[in-house]
């Protein structure tokens, strides 16, 4: 079986036999080299189940049937991509599902029954973010760990700590229910065509369930609202959401020990929990 993995012609060539081309409305910027698919996969596998989006002509995929990923789950918008991944499908006698979708429209924790899932992926730029925070305020959890490609900035506001300029919606969501850390870099020039900014994987652990808060939509929305104005001090931003929630901004901040003049980037993830558990109870 894995032999006939190897056996799979250079992605170059899949992509010239199929006549495909990079489409920029899909955020398509291909990885060739297998040994950078090897070492991504690797994050990832050996594990049962792997759900993988955006799989394009297949290299990830490969690797991470190689690494011991015993079924992938891809989900791939563009139907051209279809034919190559079916000769992937037969040389790895069935242990890879393609649904030919859009990965925003579809749940992910439905594809398959088997718990934890792994998620690999060269995320398309112009859904990554949007899939990220769908992946991290699903319930129940069905993950254990994300290995994901994003633009460096991305990673680096995912990852980043109170107080840093890169400190956000994203930091907050993801420190709630997991640890990160970025794995390493991959320059502009190894995907192709090359995209205009370098790339990072970033390597999301699960925590243990009682080190997860639990209630990530509240807390979505108060750091939407929090960060999404993030140069006014918070008795401004969240006035808006208060009123909407019909309780006083004044009681609120206090309760959760916010000064009402600190500015979002300063409190740190704790002091978000705080205002998402009082929001909450308000109701
Ligand atoms: N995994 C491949 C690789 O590493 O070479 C391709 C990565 S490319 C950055 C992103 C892939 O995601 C493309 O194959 C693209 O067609 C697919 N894609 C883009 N938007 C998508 C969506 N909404 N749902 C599912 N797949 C999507």
């Amino acid at each position: 079986m894995t032999d006939d993995l190897n056996d799979l012609p250079p992605l170059r060539d899949v992509l010239q036999k199929h006549g495909l081309f990079a489409k920029k409305s899909l955020g398509q910027h291909f990885l060739l080299d297998l040994n950078l698919t090897d070492k991504i996969a690797r994050l990832a596998a050996p594990h049962p189940a792997v759900l993988e989006v955006g799989p394009g002509p297949g290299g990830l995929t490969r690797s991470l049937l190689l690494a011991g990923a015993e079924q992938v789950f891809a989900v791939e918008k563009d139907e051209r991509f279809l034919a190559p991944l079916q000769d992937i499908i037969d040389a790895s006698d069935g242990r890879l599902m393609v649904n030919n979708t859009d990965a925003l429209r579809v749940d992910a924790a439905e594809l398959t029954d088997i718990r934890p899932l792994r998620i690999c992926a060269n995320l398309p730029y112009n859904v990554g973010t949007k899939l990220l925070i769908n992946w991290l305020t699903a319930k129940p959890v069905f993950w254990d760990r994300m290995v994901l490609m994003l633009q460096k900035e991305v990673a680096m506001r995912v990852v980043a700590e109170p107080g840093s300029k890169a400190y956000g919606r994203l930091a907050v969501l993801a420190g709630s229910i997991a640890h990160g850390h970025i794995s390493f870099d991959i320059p502009a020039s190894a995907f192709t065509p090359p995209p205009k900014v370098d790339s990072a994987v970033i390597v999301l652990d699960i925590l243990p369930e009682d080190l997860r808060f639990k209630d990530l939509k509240t807390l979505a929305q108060v750091t939407a609202a929090a960060f999404g104005q993030r140069r006014k001090m918070l008795r401004k931003s969240l006035k808006q959401l208060a009123n909407t929630r019909d309780i006083s901004l004044g009681d609120w901040l206090e309760k959760a020990e916010i000064n009402p003049t600190d500015r979002p980037e300063t409190v740190d993830i704790k002091g978000f929990h705080r205002l998402a558990e009082i929001l909450a109870q308000q109701h």
